[in-house]
């Protein structure tokens, strides 16, 4: 889920390549400008032990939401789908379970991904030079 938009670096102006934009994403919130080399702050991608309590809370909102959207949504489609290609009848408890079904899976293949996610974001943190960069470029680290 993420919309591309093009950024420009604001000690020279060069365009950069379209970022991906992620709503509430996890990554290294600092990237360099490919021409003057300077330093560029995003402000839609953090290390997740740089978001506060309420950016994590909405984060795991945001991740339940799209669970829902694609998995539950996806399993009941998939199942109009199926119907529609076996010429069966539209049964609204197995869509129903269907949806249930992926959605489960999708969820259990979010949950890992983000363990995931969040693991390698603790594991550049834990690099003291990495936070030294960090906390020259202004991001404040509690932890
Ligand atoms: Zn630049």
């Amino acid at each position: 889920m993420g919309t591309y938009i093009t950024r420009r670096c604001p000690h020279c102006g060069y365009t950069l390549e379209s970022f991906e934009r992620k709503y509430y994403a996890i990554g290294p919130p600092l990237v360099n400008c490919p021409s003057c080399h300077q330093g560029i702050k995003l402000d839609h991608i953090t290390e997740w032990g740089l978001k506060n309590i309420f950016q994590k809370i909405g984060f795991i909102l945001i991740t339940i939401y799209t669970t829902i959207l694609y998995g539950f949504m996806g399993g009941i489609f998939l199942y109009a789908g199926f119907s529609y290609i076996f010429e069966y009848t539209i049964d609204n408890f197995h869509a129903l379970i269907c949806g249930l079904f992926i959605w489960v899976l999708y969820s259990l293949y979010h949950v890992f991904s983000l363990g995931k996610e969040i693991a390698e974001s603790n594991n550049r943190l834990s690099d003291s030079s990495y936070r030294k960069k960090l906390e020259e470029a202004g991001f404040r680290i509690d932890q």
